[in-house]
């Protein structure tokens, strides 16, 4: 991350200021022309997992006294992170890491760096991870992290400081067999070798603490690609069914980061064609094709999307309307809504991020024969991955890419079948069977293991 992105406010009366200077710097921006469009979600994300949530549970017939214990998270710690920022300035920011649910195994789920994180953003998210793992099927429980910081105007140092506060903070709740973080929006590799490399300095060299590291510390092949490599494996699973064929499919990708731009790129070495795309600061489209390699390429020097040589520049709002086979959001929580659900002109929308529709859109599109599969099974190809990074750590193994992408195929085609007869059993979309698959799991290994009151609900 090049040291040229230090904003940071100065006021210069030598105070310590607080992460508002950050948010001001946010605020700046957006009047500036960098506005955030399509987050006027009418719901938080903590809503929206709940609503998920209480449907499978009504469906199942779940007890209100078992429901309560998945409401709330097991266990949530929020930290004070002062750093001293390159201008000679403390600031502060909070950290949290919220344990959902252990049932099935060590906690499980990502870190985030963001400006609009907060406590129950992280709870939405690991609680999210509970279902994931279940669904995926792999021995993890679900976590989330997240620090309420804009890296977008913060240096590679001050980033690093940020991270290594943070373990120290988090370090006790933390563990090769207690719970286990992974990157997520705004982390990445960078993130989880410094994460690794403090836990360490506590307890001795412990690869097995995160996933996602870089392959240099005991990363595993594949684990970068792994969200969207999976997406695809979902939607080529469904693809037949559908009547749809990838080398003939046109896709659309709204946030081209780790998530989206890996879809997209592997897509396209299927023969399909992207034809719009965007990230936070803009979108793009071309009916005759947007190169993803290409595109990842132009991104990673440092240019703007909007700059991408024979594309036109859209609004975030007519990205959402474009015609396609396939829609891909990867970007953030709530964005596709019921301001605009109805503007959306896809057959198949496979949910990359977490949380990208709203209950309300999900009707919509229901209403529209629009056919989701949803984030709690299409985007578990991230944390099967770290799943097999933990497993080859603990090992002191590595596999080959190609093991790892095959294991991977197998376990996401594997969830995809369960999860798709399921839905046809009892007459449920994939997204209300894929939670109700996932919660069985987990309600059972809770009863199993005692945490729950077995005797009472038989
Ligand atoms: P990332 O930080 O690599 O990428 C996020 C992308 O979204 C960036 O391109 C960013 O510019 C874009 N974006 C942000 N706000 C936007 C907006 N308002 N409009 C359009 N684009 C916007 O993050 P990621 O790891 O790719 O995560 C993306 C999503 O996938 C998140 O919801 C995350 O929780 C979910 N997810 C990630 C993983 C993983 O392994 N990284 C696993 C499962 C789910």
């Amino acid at each position: 991350m090049a040291e040229t992105k230090t904003q940071t406010k100065t006021s210069g009366d030598g105070e310590a200021t607080s992460p508002l200077a950050v948010e001001e710097a946010k605020e700046q921006a957006q009047v500036e022309g960098e506005s955030k469009p399509g987050q006027q979600a009418e719901l938080s994300n903590l809503e929206i997992v709940r609503h998920y949530f209480d449907k499978a549970a009504d469906h199942m017939g779940l007890p209100d006294d078992v429901r309560v214990v998945f409401w709330t998270p097991y266990r949530e710690v929020t930290v004070q992170i002062p750093i001293k920022c390159t201008d000679g300035k403390i600031r502060v920011f909070s950290g949290y890491r919220i344990q959902h649910n252990g049932a099935r195994g060590p906690y499980k789920g990502g870190v985030r760096f963001h400006p609009e994180v907060d406590v129950d953003e992280v709870r939405a998210l690991a609680s999210l991870m509970t279902w994931k793992t279940a669904v995926a099927n792999v021995p993890f429980g679900g976590a989330k992290g997240g620090v309420n910081c804009d890296p977008e105007v913060l240096t590679h140092d001050e980033l690093q400081r940020i991270t290594r506060s943070f373990m120290d903070k988090i370090e006790k709740v933390l563990g090769p067999t207690r719970d286990i973080p992974a990157p997520d929006v705004n982390t990445n590799a960078q993130t989880m070798a410094w994460m690794m490399d403090e836990y360490g300095k506590l307890h001795g060299h412990t690869p097995a603490i995160c996933t996602g590291k870089p392959l240099s510390l005991e990363g595993s092949h594949g684990r970068e690609a792994a969200t969207g490599r999976g997406c695809v494996y979902m939607f080529r699973e469904a693809a037949p069914s559908l009547g749809l064929s990838p080398a003939d499919t046109k896709f659309v990708v709204q946030g081209f980061g780790n998530v989206g731009s890996w879809a997209a790129r592997i897509m396209q070495q299927l023969g399909s064609k992207m034809i719009a795309v965007s990230d936070v600061h803009g979108a793009i489209r071309n009916d005759e094709g947007i190169d993803a390699d290409a595109l990842q390429k132009h991104l990673a020097s440092g240019n703007r999307i909007t700059e991408f040589p024979g594309s036109e520049e859209v609004s975030a709002e007519d990205l959402i309307a474009v015609p396609c086979d396939v829609f891909i959001p990867a970007a953030l929580g709530g964005m596709i809504h019921e301001g605009n659900a109805h503007r959306m002109q896809c057959k198949v929308l496979v949910e990359g991020a977490n949380s990208p529709t709203t209950p309300a859109a999900d009707e919509i599109l229901r209403e529209n024969d629009t056919y989701v599969i949803p984030d709690v099974m299409a985007n578990a190809g991230g944390v099967v991955v770290s799943y097999f990074e933990w497993v080859q750590n603990l090992q002191h193994f590595r596999w080959d890419e190609r093991e790892v992408n095959d294991k991977l195929g197998n376990v996401m085609r594997k969830a995809y079948r369960e999860v798709s007869s399921r839905a046809k059993e009892e007459g449920l979309d994939l997204r209300e069977a894929a939670y109700l698959v996932g919660i069985e799991r987990v309600v059972e290994a809770a009863r199993t293991r005692g945490y729950i009151d077995h005797t009472d609900h038989e």
